[in-house]
């Protein structure tokens, strides 16, 4: 069952210029099975050098390359014909995908069904860019033309590998760039089995490098490069200030996304089934390792103890396990260090709230970065465990005393990622919506997440937006262009 265990360690090379090459520091990384604890690949430890030969590559394909002459259609069909072969090879992406970062199967199935979805909504988009004709006087044709924006730095995190590497991807290549991706040290393999295909798919050599590193050695080079155009970023806050500070040098487009601590907030009329079963998928799909994770849970007081009595029963029906059996629900974190720091949150939650249930190591697997699903209740919204970003599955339940109130808590945050209110009164659900300061807001749901609406953040959770017709936007310039109609001299002089 496990084929973790059996697995022999596949060593990988760097994608550069549609070949695959070893890295200038002939040093590599291990990636790990985090059910396991086990080494299962080996990926190039790249450095600047190595960024530096990508961004050559990039430069080159993006200036004078046939990516450059390639049509719309032409960069369409590219992405139309990836995601076939995403969709061809589904089954060994999901299991590679859930392998290297612990998510339940079903849970890698869902994003690998997405990553081809979202290339082929991209595909779609690349022959809907339209510029505009602006409305000057009658002695002039105006224009604004939408081009590429040139070369992309695309550095991504590790909680939902090929899914973030698709929605840098897959606007970027519609729009015209040529791009240098770094997926994150902890999870690089299903970015670079993807490679395998880029020849088959029509993509030039040089569109798309792929390059494996830490954050320091090879993220930090390819955002100072001064070859480098944009830098898109999905990570941690304090990864993304470094990245606009470093970006400053040379003027580089930044977008970042870079998580929240998003309210899940419960009136007391909401639907009470229904509810508890949205405050638990809020906090605790994908390990609670969501940027979106609904980790502050508001509650009204009239439903409060009995809300919090049925979270913790249903939470501790949850089914942890090896995250390629089927009836998984919670796999284990990512990494060890993602392990210890979840953990510490934990200890340090127990010392500024009650715990509902959990708080600790799932120990029963013996291996594996496993933690029990946590939730603390009559937590303040000024206690840590309520402001800062945990990344795992540990929830703070909230109560509050009116509309208002869950207002102020809800937006008393330097995160403004996303946020959901469940209620079944339109009037509330709509004041709610329009007090929140968030880049998205669900009601009566938290998490779904679709290649057509936008995604992005207000306050700290960053700016720009992926996904839909914003996201082919950051990847575009405007170009002003005004054609003289008037045949005179200007007769100034
Ligand atoms: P985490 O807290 O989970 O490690 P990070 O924000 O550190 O999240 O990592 C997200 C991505 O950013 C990864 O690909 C990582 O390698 C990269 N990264 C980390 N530090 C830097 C840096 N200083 N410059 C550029 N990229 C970085
Ligand atoms: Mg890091």
């Amino acid at each position: 069952m496990p084929a973790a265990v059996t697995a022999e360690v596949k060593t990988y090379q760097l994608y550069i210029n549609g070949e695959w090459v070893e890295s200038r520091t002939k040093k590599h990384l291990p990636v790990y099975d985090p059910s396991t604890e086990e080494v299962i690949a080996q990926v190039p430890d790249a450095n600047s050098g190595d960024v530096d030969r990508a961004v050559e590559a990039a430069r080159a394909a993006f200036d004078h390359g046939p990516w450059k002459g390639a049509t719309p259609q032409e960069r369409g069909r590219v992405l139309f014909r990836l995601a076939e072969k995403i969709r061809q090879n589904a089954a060994m992406l999901a299991e590679l995908e859930c392998r290297n970062s612990g998510k339940p199967i079903v849970e890698a199935e869902f994003d690998i069904n997405d990553v081809a979805t979202c290339f082929e909504y991209y595909g779609g988009l690349a022959t809907k860019i339209l510029g505009y004709v602006n409305p000057v006087p009658d002695n002039a044709v105006s224009l604004t033309l939408k081009e590429p924006v040139g070369v992309a730095g695309q550095i991504i995190p590790w909680n939902y590998p090929l899914l973030m590497a698709a929605w840098k991807l897959a606007p970027a290549l519609a729009a015209g760039c040529a791009c240098v991706l770094k997926p994150a040290e902890q999870t690089p393999l299903t970015a670079l089995e993807m490679a395998n295909w880029f020849p088959d798919v029509g993509l030039p050599a040089g569109v798309v490098n792929i390059i494996t590193g830490y954050g320091e050695s090879c993220g930090a080079p390819l955002v100072s490069h001064p070859k480098v155009d944009k830098i898109a970023f999905t990570g941690s806050a304090a990864v993304g200030k470094g990245i606009v500070k470093a970006a400053a040098d040379t003027v580089k487009r930044v977008t970042l996304e870079l998580g929240g601590k998003s309210p899940n907030i419960f009136l007391a009329d909401a639907d009470f089934e229904a509810a508890i079963d949205g405050a638990l998928f809020g906090v605790f799909i994908n390990q609670g390792e969501v940027c979106s994770a609904g980790s502050r849970i508001l509650v009204e007081r009239p439903i409060y103890h009995k809300f919090v009595e049925a979270m913790t029963a249903k939470a501790r029906t949850i089914k942890l396990g090896p995250p390629l059996e089927r009836e998984t629900k919670m796999g284990p974190l990512v990494s060890q260090e993602q392990y210890e720091r979840v953990r510490s949150y934990q200890e340090l939650g127990k010392t500024e709230a009650k715990v509902a249930t959990g708080g600790g190591r799932a120990d029963r697997f013996g291996k594996g970065y496993y933690v029990e699903p946590t939730i603390f209740y009559d937590v303040a919204n000024s206690a840590r465990i309520a402001r800062e970003e945990i990344f795992g599955p540990v929830a703070s339940v909230i109560p509050f005393e009116d509309e208002q109130a869950a207002l102020s808590i809800a937006n008393d945050s330097p995160y403004g990622l996303a946020a959901a209110v469940w209620t079944r009164d339109i009037f509330k659900a709509f004041r709610v919506v329009k007090g929140l300061r968030a880049g998205i807001v669900w009601v009566n749901h938290m998490q779904p997440t679709y290649v057509e609406a936008p995604w992005g953040g207000y306050k700290q959770s960053g700016f720009g937006r992926e996904l839909g017709p914003w996201g082919i936007d950051e990847y575009l310039e405007t170009k002003q262009v005004h054609i003289n109609l008037n045949e005179q001299p200007i007769g100034w002089y």
